[in-house]
């Protein structure tokens, strides 16, 4: 089980940590794990202890140890027995819970406090704060919080449910369908947002917003929220720059939709079962 940790300290050595404690050693998008079964776990000090580079911070407790989040230092043609570099979206594919929970918190305060070290308002090295999550300018009094980017993500149906619009993003591999997202603008509630990136990337109009559920999206820093909505009017077509495609599909007829782990995924394994 793991806890989140809200303990502000300074960057540890690995010499500062115990055998047993936990790390999130990350490299890019990957970072390194044990797999067991062909469960991701994340490894002891004792066991990585080698490829951990440092510096770390602390993101919370696993299973009665401290868990900490560095960075890899440096890659190995071949890792110790049991180790293999996984993709973040692989581990939140098949991960257990506490394994993903620690993944997204440990890239993100990791990402967090590596890119604030220094003032953006008066060039000061940056020190943890006391008292909150953050990092405090011992000149100008400026705090700098662990920053999240809401973005939403969004199944537009009709027909009663039985029809989806989907998207073919220009990044997506080759016959993927997806849902339609995109990040909250600033000064813009999630409905707000919902409305226009519907409206500028398949220029329908929708009603009936339901928020369904969320997911931390840690590549980098995204907060997914997951809405469906109801087809409104309008024919759909695409934006032609992010989207190449859109188009309606039936329950019965998906096509290729993204891998599990994604929140995306979850959505449309609902609309496939006629839960939404
Ligand atoms: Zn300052």
């Amino acid at each position: 089980m793991f806890t989140v940790s809200n303990v502000q300290s300074a960057f540890r050595s690995v010499r500062e940590l115990e055998p047993e404690d936990r790390l999130v050693l990350l490299s890019r998008q990957e970072t390194l794990v044990r797999p067991r079964g062909g469960v991701p776990e994340l490894p002891t000090v004792r066991e990585a202890v080698k490829l951990a580079g440092g510096p770390f911070v602390e993101i919370g407790h696993f299973e009665g140890g401290r868990c900490f989040a560095g960075r890899l230092s440096a890659c190995p043609e071949r890792f110790p027995e049991g180790m293999e570099l996984w993709a973040g979206r692989a581990i939140l594919a098949a991960g257990a819970e506490d394994t993903r929970t620690a993944l997204c918190r440990g890239r993100e305060m990791f990402l967090w406090r590596d890119q604030h070290r220094f003032c953006g308002g008066c060039r000061a090295e940056l020190s943890p704060s006391r008292k909150d999550l953050a990092m405090l300018c011992p000149e100008c009094g400026c705090m700098y919080f662990p920053q999240i980017a809401p973005a939403v993500i969004v199944a537009i149906t009709r027909d009663g449910g039985r029809e989806i619009l989907l998207a073919h993003n220009r990044r997506f591999a080759d016959g993927v369908y997806s849902l339609i997202a995109g990040f909250v603008e600033a000064g813009e509630s999630a409905e707000q947002a919902v409305h226009r990136e519907i409206r500028e990337e398949t220029h329908v109009e929708v009603d009936s917003i339901r928020y369904l559920t969320s997911q931390s999206w840690p590549f980098p820093n995204s907060l997914m929220l997951a809405f469906s909505a109801e087809y409104a009017g309008g024919e759909a077509f695409p934006d032609g720059e992010e989207l190449a495609d859109c188009r309606w599909f039936r329950r019965d007829a998906l096509p290729l939709i993204p891998q599990p782990g994604s929140v995306a995924r979850l959505v449309l394994d609902r609309f496939a079962a006629g839960e939404l």
